[in-house]
């Protein structure tokens, strides 16, 4: 069997790295295509130097010198800047694009890397959070699969294998609760980023660290849930399990549940949608079901974590509501990351963009553009104001 050939976007970042883990653990399976990264120019170029890609691509275009110097005895052609981070997905010679960069800026690529037939491994939820029915309209019509990577969703997608002919009746999203879990919005009111930042069982960039504190990261996996599953908001239960070993359920109409489980690690989901529907080997340490003798759920609690609430609340609405409530917190997580506003005030300042930016419908592409980009301008005039 040939190589299956890979562009990782975002390629420096938490799973950008487990992914090249998973390549270098698997040299007859895959190989290296396309790298890219924003701004970490050192680590793009350790990583090309070892992975002799064809294409690397730094998204800031101040560090394209260095790049290009440090890599121009290499068969490597170096690009930089946005458009080249869009276009590189659309060469002939990629199999499967892994989106793996942080925030908005997936949307553009992940477009791009459909419209040219490639199948996506998708990290990068906050495209299908911006503009899902886009997305999924667009994967339809051009006969492109789309392999979740987040742990809960390959859950999902690993306990629907066989089960084609049977409706589910709803899927339960797991969610470990974050560093906060159990406290009250007294105690949030005073926490630092510095607590913010230490999950309890991953370790993950900074913005999805700062969602899993605030359970936004969990309300952005409710709207992925919907895009990828076609599922209603009422189809989609959430449980806080601190242990983070069931990685999320389904429920069909027998009222069986399937679980997917195994502890901790996002290599497993990163290689499953890699290499779909094979199951590679792997030396990942195995779950010893009596080192956990209890496995414990509890309520997600809605009126402390409002972030959750509003992403339902946004997922009923429809239209650019989750595109509204994604550009204010990406702007908010950023403010907190900066001491600029408390941890309460994310919610603050993404409860006050749904009031003012308008509502749309039916949007097209360039509708979540402009939502992005005037609730980017809001929320930091907000901000600005509050500081
Ligand atoms: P990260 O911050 O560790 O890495 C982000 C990567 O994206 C870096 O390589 C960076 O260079 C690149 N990047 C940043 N800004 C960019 C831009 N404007 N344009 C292009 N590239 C840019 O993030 P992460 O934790 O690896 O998360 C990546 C995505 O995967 C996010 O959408 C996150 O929600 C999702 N995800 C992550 C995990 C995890 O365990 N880390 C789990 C599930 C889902
Ligand atoms: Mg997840």
């Amino acid at each position: 069997m040939s190589k299956k050939r890979i562009a990782i976007l975002g390629s420096t970042g938490s799973i950008g790295t487990q992914a090249l883990e998973v390549i270098e653990a698997n040299p007859d399976v895959f190989s290296v295509e396309v790298l890219t990264a924003q701004n970490n120019a050192d680590l793009l170029i350790e990583q090309a130097v070892k992975f002799a890609p064809k294409v690397v691509v730094i998204g800031n275009a101040l560090l394209a010198d260095k790049v290009t110097a440090a890599l121009a005895s290499f068969p490597i052609t170096v690009y930089s800047g946005n458009s080249a981070l869009v276009s590189v997905v659309e060469s002939d010679s990629i199999d499967i694009v892994l989106t793996a960069m942080v925030g908005y800026a997936g949307l553009l690529p992940t477009i791009h890397a459909i419209k040219a037939g490639k199948n996506i491994a998708l990290a990068n939820k906050e495209t299908l959070v911006v503009a899902g029915e886009l997305i999924t309209n667009l994967a339809r019509e051009n006969n492109v699969s789309i392999y979740p990577v987040d742990s809960e969703h390959s859950a999902i997608y690993q306990c629907l294998v066989g089960e084609e002919k049977n409706p589910v009746e709803k899927i339960i999203l797991t969610a470990s609760g974050g560093p906060f879990r159990g406290k009250d919005r007294a105690f949030l009111a005073a926490v630092t980023k510095q607590q913010a930042l230490k999950h309890p069982n991953w370790s993950m960039g900074a913005k999805i660290t700062i969602d899993s504190a605030t359970l936004m990261n969990k309300g952005l996996e409710v709207i992925e849930a919907k895009w990828l599953f076609d599922l209603s908001a009422s189809q989609i239960d959430v449980i806080v399990h601190p242990q983070s070993i069931i990685h999320s359920m389904v429920q069909f109409e027998d009222g069986s549940i399937k679980a997917q489980m195994g502890l901790p690690d996002m290599k497993l989901p990163i290689q499953y949608a890699l290499h779909y529907p094979y199951r590679l080997k792997s030396s990942f340490p195995r779950f010893d079901f009596t080192a956990y003798p209890s496995l414990t759920f509890e309520k997600p609690d809605l009126d402390t974590f409002r972030n959750l609430a509003i992403a339902y609340e946004a997922l009923e609405r429809g239209g650019n509501a989750a595109c509204t409530v994604n550009a204010a917190n990406e702007i908010a997580v950023e403010a907190f990351l900066q001491d600029r506003i408390g941890f309460l005030e994310i919610s603050d300042v993404i409860i006050a963009c749904i009031a003012k930016i308008a509502y749309i419908e039916n949007p097209a592409y360039l509708d979540y553009v402009e939502t992005n980009e005037a609730t980017r301008r809001f929320a930091l005039e907000m901000i600005q104001v509050k500081v």
